[in-house]
């Protein structure tokens, strides 16, 4: 991998197409997307990421790349159909007052400067009762409400055909992804399903879907939720005691094995 500190390319500022790819995706009508986009206008591109080619950094110039964090959990994604496959661009959340930015191409090895677009899609435009953005397909949603908040909600939404499970936060009116396989743990072990033919195999949310109720995949949010902490609400819901004891063991065991 090149080094890109002593790269004169760097710092520079977002190209027209990665600036308007990058306001795609953080739809200024949403106060949650606007504030981030607030935010990716007060930086520069200021490196390479360590995924290469493909991966910017933004973030104040005078900085450098941060490879010391893990990667940042997905803050929006979108995808462009092109007559050269596919173009994703997938911005991460703000870490360190540094944000990853990727625009790669799936099918080539570089994002052609020229090409045909056929049709676009993101989840930052999704709202509860549409179809699935990817493949305009019904989900399953799954509603909550908070518990004497403000009258906040947030509703989880499934896709069964792409295999993707994404919360929309009606505070922020945000669309975060969650990883499949950490939510399917929590969901696992609110079941208290063992069997490692089972347990361990997170396509199984997507085929075994019907078997869940909004209960069960409540709980597994608002568990997983509580680990990650990445929508935040008021009173979300409230568990019963035994699951608050319950929760309280699993709490401890995460914290005991690190
Ligand atoms: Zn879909």
């Amino acid at each position: 991998m090149v080094s890109n500190q002593t790269n004169s390319q760097y710092p520079r500022p977002l190209t027209a197409r990665e600036r308007e790819w990058i306001d795609w995706i953080l739809p200024q009508e949403r106060a949650g997307y606007r504030e981030y986009c607030d935010v990716v206008r007060s930086m520069s591109v200021i490196g390479e990421g360590r995924r290469g080619k493909g991966e910017i950094i933004l973030g104040q110039i005078g900085a450098q790349p941060d490879f010391e964090e893990p990667l940042a959990p997905v803050f929006a994604y979108g995808a462009i159909e092109t007559n050269f496959g596919p173009i994703s661009i997938t911005l991460r959340e703000i870490v360190n007052d540094q944000i990853s930015v990727e625009i790669v191409s799936h099918h080539a090895d570089e994002v052609p400067a020229d090409f045909e677009e056929f049709r676009r899609w993101t989840y930052s435009t999704w709202k509860p009762g549409d179809v699935c953005p990817q493949c305009q397909k019904p989900l399953r949603e799954v509603p909550m409400h908070a518990v004497g908040g403000g009258g906040e909600y947030v509703v989880l939404a499934i896709c069964t055909n792409d295999q993707r499970v994404w919360v929309y936060e009606n505070a922020t009116q945000v669309n975060r992804l969650i990883p499949v396989t950490n939510f399917y743990n929590e969901l696992m072990l609110h079941k208290n399903v063992r069997e490692p033919k089972i347990a361990f195999d997170s396509k199984r949310l997507f085929t075994d879907l019907s078997n869940y109720s909004d209960s069960d995949l409540t709980y597994a949010f608002v568990t997983y939720n509580k680990l990650k902490a990445k929508v935040h609400v008021e009173g979300l819901i409230v568990a019963d005691k035994k699951e608050k004891r319950r929760l309280v063991e699993k709490l401890k065991g995460v914290f005991s094995r690190r």
